[in-house]
């Protein structure tokens, strides 16, 4: 017997994909198996959905930044093999997920007012805790959103991280059924996003500068279309046209800067924008625009539990459905090129 076979026999090792260094290529490692400490839980991946947060992560592109080494990973969907210490209101067997918001204090001013993605000490999965790009995780089971029964694990998996994000993102926009709203960037986020303004009733517009990305919009109920990359086009005048003024809410997907400022050239009077992307850096804003069409300009991160719980039950419903190309965990530095590259429709998920 090998080495690797032995190891494996005793079932107490397995593979992840660690980012030992910012920018490095991530480096598949075997790692003994996580113990699940107090409200803890060991998970069994099944499959995970691979964020461009994960990218912003191993490249350590933000001011805060994990500590390498750790595994990225938090749209992770599994089997719960093996239960902590406390009490838990999941069992051996049930299948649950990691999210972003891995786990929040309970009890400071943000999270007692229903506000836990603010507290300040909440931990971030494949962040500040290892994460769902291996081949088990911790979760916490008070965190841990429940995955509903009848879901594909594979096509579930997305909702955990750009399914809860746009869909409180668009909650956020206060935009009314009959309204409209543009989704800048049709990535990950965005193609989920089209989907559940269309079920929240609203109108969308979608916006990105891919065709691909477009086309896939329009499939998902995207009622027009706007290519950014179109030369000479004025993004502002284009979405004024179609909407009669300009649209009642924006939400920014887009890892790009550019597409920040657009927004406020779509918005409509008193319109609401949500930022939901990342991309590193910052964007000039006008002043005398956002006052003139008194705009609010709004951040919007992951969900609650509610949020989260909400999110999942549209996906239940059949009413959102992410479309997902599976990947093998090995394949994960090809698939974050193809993501800085913008070559990916939908999302990619890894099937464990
Ligand atoms: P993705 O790579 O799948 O999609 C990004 C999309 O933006 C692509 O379709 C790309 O073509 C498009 N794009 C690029 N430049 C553009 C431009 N100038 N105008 C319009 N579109 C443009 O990424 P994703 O997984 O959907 O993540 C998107 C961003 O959201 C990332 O920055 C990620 O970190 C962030 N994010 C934030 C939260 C949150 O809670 N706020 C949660 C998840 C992800
Ligand atoms: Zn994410
Ligand atoms: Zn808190």
């Amino acid at each position: 017997m090998t080495t690797t076979q032995s190891r494996s026999a005793h079932n107490d090792v397995m593979k992840a994909a660690t980012v030992t260094d910012f920018g490095a290529a991530l480096d598949i490692q075997e790692t003994s198996l996580p113990e699940p400490g107090r409200h803890q839980a060991l998970v069994k991946l099944i499959a995970s959905g691979v964020c461009h947060t994960d990218v912003h992560a191993a490249d350590g592109d933000w001011p805060v930044k994990p500590q390498p080494p750790f595994v990225p990973g938090h749209e992770g969907v599994g089997t719960v093999v093996k239960l902590g210490p406390g009490e838990h209101d999941v069992k051996l067997g049930d299948m649950v997920g990691n999210a972003w918001l891995w786990s929040a204090c309970g009890t400071c001013e943000y999270c007692r007012t229903g506000r836990e993605t603010m507290c300040e000490s909440a931990e971030y999965g494949g962040y500040t805790v290892n994460g769902s790009f291996g081949e088990y995780m911790l979760v916490d089971t008070r965190y841990a959103p429940k995955i509903p029964a009848g879901a594909q694990p594979v096509e579930v998996a997305p909702i955990l991280c750009a399914g809860v994000t746009v869909y409180k993102g668009l909650k956020n926009t206060e935009v009314k059924p009959g309204q409209w709203v543009v989704i800048s960037g049709i990535g990950g986020l965005g193609h989920v996003a089209v989907q559940y303004a269309v079920a929240m009733g609203m109108r969308v517009i979608a916006l990105d500068i891919r065709q691909e990305a477009l086309q896939l919009a329009k499939s998902l109920g995207a009622e027009a279309v706007v290519d950014a990359s179109e030369e000479g086009l004025n993004v502002g005048e284009a979405v004024a046209q179609i909407t009669g003024g300009g649209a009642h809410g924006v939400l920014v997907t887009a890892v790009h800067n550019a597409a920040f400022g657009q927004a406020i050239d779509m918005a409509r009077r008193g319109a609401v924008i949500v930022f939901n992307g990342l991309p590193p850096g910052d964007f000039p804003a006008p002043i005398f625009d956002i006052v003139f069409k008194q705009l609010t300009i709004r951040g919007s991160l992951v969900g609650t539990r509610q949020d989260m719980d909400e999110a999942l039950d549209f996906y239940a419903r059949g009413l959102v459905k992410p479309i997902v190309s599976e990947c093998q965990l090995e394949d994960i530095n090809d698939v974050f090129r193809h993501l800085v590259d913008g070559k990916v429709d939908g999302r990619i998920a890894i099937k464990y």
